[in-house]
């Protein structure tokens, strides 16, 4: 179905066709998708906006149903799936595949969230009548879905990230009908999933319009989706200059609204010498596959790697140099990402102060990420802001600093990151306390010898981090804590018992983990 998808409703009444195009043949795909038309995006919120009065109360154990329905009939498109997100994206099944298993399982965690209900945070502190000098009221607080929202679906994971990705997963887990729009680079994937979940909703009994999808390739569709007044929160993954455009869209509303919107990241990664004496070769084979991995597509790739400048660091570079050259460059998404890639490498290979260490020969009739490492100095990233802007594709850059006092000073200057990275041996690590400190400051995942491409799903997980990685960093986009986003605190003072939520209801139905009087409990 190349149609919008206005809930259960197909329609294609826009004048606006649209085609995917294989990055690897550069050649459009055969079908042709329909551009929503204003009307269908305003029909599409206000189906949402409908299901929401009943999804909102939907029980745990039936969101959790519907989640793994969801899960299993991506499972159930098999290899037409597989393949049309291979054609759509350059990726290489094997990647797809990984993704796909990513994704369901991602649909399952938060069905197992939502069955088990500990979420909503439920905090009770009952009425103290006799209370000198003032009795207390009894006062019950939990997490409540906030209404429709709309999700943007991500170019560089055309499944997790996408149409039943992290985003739809948590705000469907919240109790939030979802209007996805699309990616105009994998439309027919989306399409393929969207029809996946609306039959998972349908199998479930869920109300029309808890999913829809629009498509487009302008901004029109996804700004009016932003200023729709019935919209109640955004979730986006992409540039700097869309997430912000949005994030000022829904500013400008008479009622503003939260845009979740993970932008640039540059992933620092902090290499002790000590490492480097013991090992230079394999560390540089480690930072060069994480750096490559996906086409350099990964919000978490590594594009700046700082080192002492000593003499194992000399070998460390030279290493890179050879450890680049073996690698050979892959298809990036498309057109417009690897334009970027070469535009902004280049201008990055122009600047003062910075050699470059290794860069591919380019061809230039393939849409591919022709890997680049660069070296430079730590005074060059405190005198040249434009050194410290992401540049999305295989590159990085080696920052030499001169002593460890001015490698602080360079991580004190670093924007706001989803990661950082100290790579060194175990017991030297505490040597480098003080540069953790200032990181922390200025990420939302501190890593310790591991590689920052490889974002866990789990319960600990932080993929988030201060301005600009995203616009608010108290959130994730990963990880179960991701329904947070879509969820607000409102608190019942003196409710009779009969009309609390389940939740808070004194005899604790559901049996969940709550705090009673300022302690755990399970009663
Ligand atoms: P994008 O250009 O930001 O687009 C993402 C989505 O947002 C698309 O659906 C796009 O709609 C929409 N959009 C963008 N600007 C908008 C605006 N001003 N108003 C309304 N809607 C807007 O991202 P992309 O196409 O995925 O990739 C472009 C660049 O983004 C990359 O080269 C890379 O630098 C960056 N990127 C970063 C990450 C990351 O994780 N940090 C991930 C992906 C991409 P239409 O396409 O329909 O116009």
């Amino acid at each position: 179905n190349t149609s919008n998808r206005l809930g259960f409703e197909s329609d294609n009444s826009g004048e606006v066709k649209l085609k995917a195009i294989n990055p690897t043949t550069q050649k459009e795909l055969p079908e042709t998708f329909v551009a929503a038309t204003e009307q269908e995006v305003n029909k599409a919120v206000q189906k949402a906006q409908e299901a929401w009065k009943v999804y909102r109360s939907t029980s745990g154990t039936q969101k959790a149903q519907f989640l793994r329905t969801i899960a299993s009939e991506i499972e159930g498109l098999g290899e037409q799936l597989i393949s049309r997100a291979c054609k759509e994206s350059g990726l290489p099944s094997g990647r797809i595949t990984g993704e796909r298993g990513r994704t369901c399982g991602q649909l399952r965690l938060f069905a197992d969230l939502v069955e088990a209900g500990h979420w909503v945070d439920a905090v009770i502190d009952p009425a103290l009548p006799d209370r000198k000098p003032n009795p207390r009221v009894d006062i019950r607080r939990m997490l409540q879905a906030m209404g429709p929202v709309v999700v943007f679906t991500a170019s560089n994971f055309p499944l997790a990230f996408s149409t039943a990705g992290g985003d739809t997963a948590s705000a469907l887990a919240a109790g939030c009908p979802v209007i996805v729009k699309a990616h105009p680079s994998h439309l027919g994937t989306n399409a393929l999933i969207s029809e996946a979940i609306l039959r998972a909703a349908q199998k479930c009994g869920m109300p029309d319009g808890v999913f829809s999808n629009v498509q487009d390739a302008s901004y029109a569709v996804g700004t009016q989706l932003v200023q729709h007044p019935d919209v109640k929160a955004v979730a986006f993954t992409g540039s700097m200059r869309g997430g912000m455009a949005l994030h000022k869209a829904a500013m400008e509303r008479s009622e503003p609204i939260p845009v979740f919107a993970e932008m640039g990241s540059t992933n620092p990664v902090f290499i002790m010498p000590d490492l480097l004496k013991g090992d230079a070769q394999k560390v540089a084979q480690q930072v060069t596959d994480s750096v490559n991995l996906g086409a350099g597509q990964f919000c978490t790739n590594p594009g700046m790697v700082l080192v002492l400048d000593d003499d194992y660091t000399a070998t460390f570079v030279k290493s890179l140099a050879s450890t680049f050259a073996e690698k050979e460059a892959s298809t990036m998404l498309n057109e417009g990402i690897f334009k970027s890639f070469e535009q902004q490498k280049n201008a990055f290979l122009q600047e003062d102060a910075v050699e470059v260490t290794y860069i591919s020969p380019v061809e230039k009739s393939a849409w591919k990420g022709f890997p680049a490492v660069a070296t430079t100095t730590g005074r060059a990233l405190l005198h040249n802001p434009k050194l410290h802007e992401e540049v999305f594709g295989p590159f990085t850059l080696v920052i030499k600093c001169k002593d460890l006092s001015e490698m602080k000073a360079v991580a004190s200057e670093l924007h706001g990151q989803l990661t950082a990275t100290i790579l060194g041996p175990e017991e030297k690590l505490i040597k480098w306390n003080d540069l953790a400190n200032i990181l922390q400051e200025k990420v939302g995942r501190l890593i310790f010898n591991g590689l920052p491409t490889g974002v866990e799903v789990g319960y600990a997980m932080q993929h988030g981090g201060p301005f600009p990685a995203t616009t608010d960093s108290r959130f994730t986009s990963v990880g179960t804590d991701a329904i947070k986003r879509f969820a607000r605190p409102i608190a019942f003072q003196n409710c009779p018992d009969g009309m609390l939520p389940a939740a808070l209801k004194t005899n604790n139905p559901l049996n969940l983990v709550r705090t009673v009087n300022g302690e755990i409990a399970q009663h």
